[in-house]
């Protein structure tokens, strides 16, 4: 049985101290918590994979196991089912003395970037290629993300050098908070000239996205590593786009299948006819059976809007509506009372007998 590299997990080097470990285990553990992500099965997944990580190198002998045999129960030992669920610390215990800030030292991930995108039709039905212009970050060359100049450390003046900020010396729960600008180390390196420690650059990219054909109104589209810079080497965060539909002017969309309106003649819907109905590409031919009422539905199958990562498509929906005729001249009026004759078949009777 393999295991994942449980340093890259939590994000620190191989000589982390046991200090080290707890502060990234919490770091991460709060991001990627279930409660804050209900319904989450990534950060769920995540958070477990930290808790394994996280209890494998916070004990002495399971580590020192996992760092010789590449195994925390030792040389050629199996580890027992749900190994991963236990984690050393509450939730509470993850929130402990950070008074609900971010932790400044550790590797951060970028934050993700949302861009709305209005598509017309023929585009969502075709599929496009999207140049947009995006205000991102990308991390500073100079201090590779940390935000720090390689000059001498100083003293942290938030905490006067103490690593704890807030709090006072009485009561037995109250310890102060970890200092939020040095990490609780006390000092810190001054401020990168070249990014004033900020650990960024903003920066304005153009970014290719390609549309896939058959988008849907309201579908989120992430494009991976397109959002801020990370921090002290964390990662980039993600691009998404948000798609919304321009209504189109002859079909109407429902996920897959579009809907067109069909006006027929009385003579057509009574005799039946082939009729021509515009399709996404032009036209097609559709037959309509004699005796074809107003609201029927005529489906041409495949000529909807394309399923996105599929050959497949929807179907065209014709929705059929009756024009009568305004009749003025005698002739006419003369043929249709002879046809009312004919057919004097009372059209209400059938109504009244299903709703009797
Ligand atoms: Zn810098
Ligand atoms: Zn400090």
């Amino acid at each position: 049985m393999s295991h994942p590299d449980y340093y890259k997990i939590l994000g620190v080097p191989k000589t982390a101290s046991e200090e080290d470990i707890k502060k990234a285990y919490r770091k991460l553990a709060r991001k990627h918590h279930p409660d804050l992500n209900p319904g989450d099965a990534k950060a769920e997944a995540e958070f477990k994979k930290l808790a394994e990580a996280h209890d494998v190198l916070s004990d002495a002998e399971k580590r020192k196991n996992y760092d010789t045999y590449g195994d925390p129960s030792g040389p050629g030992a199996q580890l027992p089912p749900g190994y991963q669920q236990g984690s050393g610390f509450s939730f509470e215990d993850i929130f402990a003395g950070f008074g609900g800030r971010p932790m400044r030292h550790g590797p951060e991930r970028g934050e993700d970037l949302v861009h709305a995108v209005r598509l017309g039709f023929r585009e969502a039905f075709e599929g496009t290629r999207l140049n947009l212009r995006v205000n991102r970050s990308e991390p500073c060359l100079t201090c590779r993300g940390t935000g720090e100049s390689n000059r001498k450390q100083e003293m942290c003046r938030t905490c006067q050098g103490k690593g704890k900020v807030g709090g006072g010396a009485a009561g037995f729960l109250s310890f102060g908070r970890t200092c939020p600008d040095c990490g609780g180390r006390g000092s810190r390196s001054p401020a990168c000239p070249d990014c004033n420690g900020a650990g960024r650059h903003a920066r304005q990219e153009t970014v290719t996205i390609a549309i896939p054909a058959g988008v849907e109104d309201g579908a989120r589209l992430r494009v991976g590593g397109k959002g801020e810079a990370g921090r002290r080497g964390g990662g980039p965060g993600d691009l998404f786009l948000q798609i919304s539909m321009e209504p189109d002017a002859r079909f109407e969309r429902k996920g897959p299948n579009l809907y067109v309106r069909l006006p027929i003649s009385f003579s057509e819907a009574a005799l039946g006819a082939k009729v021509e109905v515009p399709t996404p590409e032009g036209q097609a031919v559709i037959k309509v059976p004699p005796g074809t009422q107003t609201g029927s539905k005529l489906r041409l199958k495949g000529q909807g809007m394309p399923i996105p990562r599929s050959s497949q498509r929807g179907d065209l929906i014709a929705e059929v509506a009756v024009v009568t005729p305004a009749i003025q001249d005698e002739r006419s009026k003369e043929l249709l009372r002879e046809l009312a004759d004919l057919n004097d078949a009372d059209v209400r009777k059938q109504r009244s007998a299903s709703h009797g």
